[in-house]
């Protein structure tokens, strides 16, 4: 079988030959440009299956290189991680909301990196078709009947409002992927600027509170938003 071929732009050389080193480990191949002007180059030369991004980079920097790869339609699907220092939450914001499909922050262990990997290729994969058309949404004892507006636990209906309920198919749609506040704000009808983005959070508390304290599925992303997961990953 062939190999999966991710793209790293990282200008900093010692942790460009760590990532390099530890995906082909794990049975990637992995092509390394250390600049913007050159990684755009490669994303269009190689055609990985995966780009690694790293934020601050010397030139353009890993924002417009995300901006660039989401706004041409024979890349846009290609998954993009940011690399982010920690001090870089707006950025982060930022490039979720261009279409980076992740981010780790440094330091990060080369493990959560490679769950990350292995998680943004395989929803590329199955995701979109699988869930475009449905009715319904399952997670764990819950279904998320899009017809009706309920949520429904082994039969039994837990009334959300529009807001949670709009939130709430957003998460679904997009398990595993962070997803800002202003992202998630984007599906409440009639939303306009005068909501703040802290009016999500009030939404996530009231929706945690229904789905009870055995339910873990919604994380919260410090400084960035929110991220679902499913309870079997
Ligand atoms: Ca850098």
């Amino acid at each position: 079988m062939q190999k999966l071929k991710i793209l790293l732009i990282e200008d900093e050389e010692d942790i460009a030959a760590l990532i390099k080193l530890q995906t082909e480990l794990a049975g990637y191949k992995t092509v390394v440009e250390a600049d913007g002007l050159n990684g755009l180059r490669a994303v269009a030369r190689e055609k990985p299956d995966l780009v690694i991004l790293d934020i601050m980079l010397p030139g353009q920097s890993g924002l417009d290189v995300c901006r660039k790869i989401k706004a041409a339609a024979e890349t846009r699907d290609i998954p993009v991680i940011m690399i982010s220092a920690r001090s870089e939450e707006v950025d982060v914001i930022l490039g979720l909301e261009l279409g980076a499909d992740d981010y780790v922050s440094k330091p990060f262990s080369v493990k959560v990196l490679l769950s990350r990997i292995r998680a943004v290729l395989r929803r590329g994969k199955d995701m979109p078709e699988k869930e475009s058309g449905a009715k319904s949404l399952t997670f764990g004892q819950f279904t998320l009947d899009l017809e009706s507006y309920q949520l429904l636990k082994k039969g039994k209906t837990i009334p959300l409002t529009l807001s949670e309920f709009s939130i709430l198919k957003k998460m679904l749609k997009h398990r595993g992927k962070v997803l800002s506040r202003s992202q998630l704000l984007d599906e409440i009808p009639n939303s306009d600027s005068f909501i703040v983005d802290r009016n999500i959070d009030v939404h996530v508390a009231a929706l945690r509170r229904k789905l009870g304290p055995n339910f873990e599925g919604i994380e919260t992303v410090r400084g960035v938003g929110y991220r679902f997961n499913d309870e079997d990953e």
